[in-house]
């Protein structure tokens, strides 16, 4: 526990470890070295954050993916799925009652849809755009060509989430087919901050295969990287993929990260996710004590939402986006924080962050 404290302390301090440091950090995580991380986190959080909790309205809008990635259930290969994608209108009346409900960022995720082409998903953002000027459209929609992401940017789209997932390049090899690298996600990454975009990464916590010293990689990635946003959460198996028997990641760990995460960087936006709340029925509320201070409550229209699972057991499918933002507000009012309607921008902004374009 000396070391233990010793070495968050050190983080706080300095906002940074060695690979070897972070190794032995993580590799001690247990209940009393997490109790004296999340005060800290909770601290520092308190001091550029206050009690607030920022939400974004999650539009799962396609399911079509031409990716294969192991461990997701929407990747290609599975023939269970119903595929579906939604309507421009769909969309735009996802956002309506987002924004009636209080929402001021609307995320876009989906899986890799050619059928969404730049001309078609730039005509969405431009109508969202239009409809919602006081409100951020955030898209997370995988690997695209630079020219793609300016075209998007350009279009009216501030903010990309896309997730490392692994730092390691031998590891992302064996979550991944052979066409897909951690060179070319992570390219992708700086290209998205080169446009101007705020940008979001993470990873998933107890992937197969995963050890610590991917986790330590991972910390100084995200180091170097300085994103605005850092998603994490656990790793959870899908029955119709090849990581089906797999274990998935523990809510001890996850909070671990999260807590970490806040002491390396204590200006970036957290998100305690979905995954987390999967796991656990208060993970999400977990989350935000170890540090986090955004939520993602689902959009969706809920006859697609059984559709959207990359992983079993995902939790709010059966409710509708109205009950899904109320029972969030309780969640957070329980734990005695409080959901604000707002664009929830980001206190860690970087000069690289100057759009060129
Ligand atoms: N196609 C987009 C969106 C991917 S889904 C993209 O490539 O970025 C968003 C995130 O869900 C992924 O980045 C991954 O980290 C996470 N995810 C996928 N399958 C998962 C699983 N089985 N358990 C936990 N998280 C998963």
């Amino acid at each position: 526990m000396q070391t233990q404290k010793m070495l968050i302390d050190k983080l706080a301090n300095t906002k940074t470890l060695s690979k070897e440091e972070w190794i032995t950090l993580i590799d001690g995580h247990d209940a009393d070295s997490a109790a004296y991380l999340f005060a800290q986190a909770r601290d520092i959080r308190h001091q550029h954050y206050g009690k607030e909790v920022f939400q974004r309205g999650l539009i799962e809008f396609t399911n079509y993916c031409k990716q294969d990635c192991f461990y997701c259930g929407i990747r290609k290969s599975n023939p269970e799925v119903v595929r579906y994608r939604l309507s421009e209108a769909e969309i735009l009346s996802c956002c309506e009652l987002g924004y009636e409900l209080g929402f001021r960022t609307f995320v876009l995720q989906g899986g890799e849809d050619n059928f969404f082409t730049d001309e078609r998903l730039s005509h969405i953002i431009a109508h969202i755009h239009q409809a919602f000027p006081d409100c951020a459209i955030t898209l997370s929609i995988g690997e695209r060509s630079f020219a793609s992401y300016q075209t998007l940017f350009k279009a009216g789209a501030q903010r990309f989430l896309l997730r490392h997932e692994t730092h390691n390049h031998a590891h992302y090899a064996t979550l991944h087919p052979e066409n897909l690298s951690a060179r070319k996600r992570q390219a992708c990454l700086w290209d998205l901050k080169k446009i101007g975009f705020e940008v979001g990464t993470g990873f998933m916590v107890g992937s197969p295969f995963q050890t610590s010293a991917h986790l330590a990689e991972d910390m100084l990635f995200l180091k170097k990287l300085n994103p605005q946003m850092i998603g994490i959460g656990p790793f959870i198996p899908h029955h119709a993929t090849p990581f089906h028997d797999q274990c998935a990641g523990t809510l001890e760990l996850t909070l671990f990260m999260i807590g970490l995460i806040r002491l390396m960087l204590p200006k970036v936006l957290l998100p305690s996710t979905t995954s987390l709340g999967t796991i656990a029925t208060d993970g999400r509320e977990k989350g935000i004590l170890a540090g986090a201070n955004v939520v993602m409550p689902n959009l969706s229209p809920i006859n697609t939402r059984k559709n959207y699972q990359l992983y079993d057991n995902k939790i709010c499918l059966d409710d509708d986006a109205r009950d899904c933002r109320q029972c969030m507000e309780n969640r957070m009012n329980t734990i005695g924080y409080k959901i604000v309607v707002c664009k929830g921008d980001s206190l860690n902004l970087d000069e690289r962050n100057v759009a060129y374009v």
